[in-house]
């Protein structure tokens, strides 16, 4: 008996204007979930308050994220806000030599060079439940700067406009049910046709099956 087909992991990309949640989303995944696993990206930035080196980001300068550019080491890469960032290409290699479901937590220009380099991927944009709600957020961080705050809202009318590129929009009015909904794609994109690692080697199985229980009922 077989209760679901062996299928590839997608890699899942979220992106959404800055204060949106999807940080929140993209770690609580990883905890939550087996098989989930956070894509660390290289920055430029410098680590804000309890950020870990290799946890949160690769933390590099800029000649480093220069040299990475330069190696092809990098999947896509992006300037966000002044800083650089970008998707280690082994990530996505890891992920899928070890089964998993790797989640990238990335802005709206990256997503869009994923959507040609990473065909398999699945691209989630993730909806903030209102402009008050994205304004508390950005303003309680307490990190940024007013200045910062205006440039992050005036950037998310811009991203705003791509989320219809994308595979699905996920609404973040509330953490659980946004992960339950994620979680929820997730398990539909893993029954697509195209992601079962065997499907021709399953159905010569079940073809070969059903012979034989006609061969036996003499039919
Ligand atoms: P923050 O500095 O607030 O952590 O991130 C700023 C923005 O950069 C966020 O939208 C975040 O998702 C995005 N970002 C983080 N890592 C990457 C990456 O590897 N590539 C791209 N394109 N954007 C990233």
């Amino acid at each position: 008996m077989i209760t679901g087909l062996p299928y590839r992991p997608c890699p899942l990309i979220l992106a959404a204007p800055s204060g949106t949640g999807k940080t929140t989303i993209a770690h609580a995944l990883v905890e939550r979930f087996a098989r989930f696993v956070f894509s660390v990206s290289a920055t430029t930035r410098p680590p804000r308050g309890d950020e870990s080196d290799g946890v949160d980001y690769d933390f590099v300068s800029r000649e480093a994220f220069e040299a990475m550019i330069e190696g092809g080491e990098l999947l896509e890469w992006a300037e966000v806000h002044g800083n650089l960032y970008g998707t280690p290409r082994r990530n996505l290699e890891a992920a899928a030599a070890r089964g998993e479901h790797v989640v990238l937590d990335i802005d709206v220009q990256g997503a869009r060079q994923l959507r040609e380099r990473a065909p398999e991927a699945v691209l989630i944009f993730v909806f903030p439940p209102s402009a008050s709600a994205l304004w508390g957020r950005l303003t309680a961080r307490g990190t940024e700067a007013m200045d910062e705050v205006r440039r992050r809202l005036a950037a998310a009318q811009d991203e705003l406009a791509e989320a219809r590129h994308f595979d699905y929009i996920v609404v973040n009015d509330d953490l659980d049910r946004a992960i339950s909904r994620v979680r929820a794609i997730v398990e539909a994109e893993s029954h697509r046709p195209s992601r079962a690692l065997d499907l021709e080697g399953e159905l010569v199985r079940l073809r070969g099956q059903i012979d034989d229980v006609m061969r036996k009922a003499g039919a």
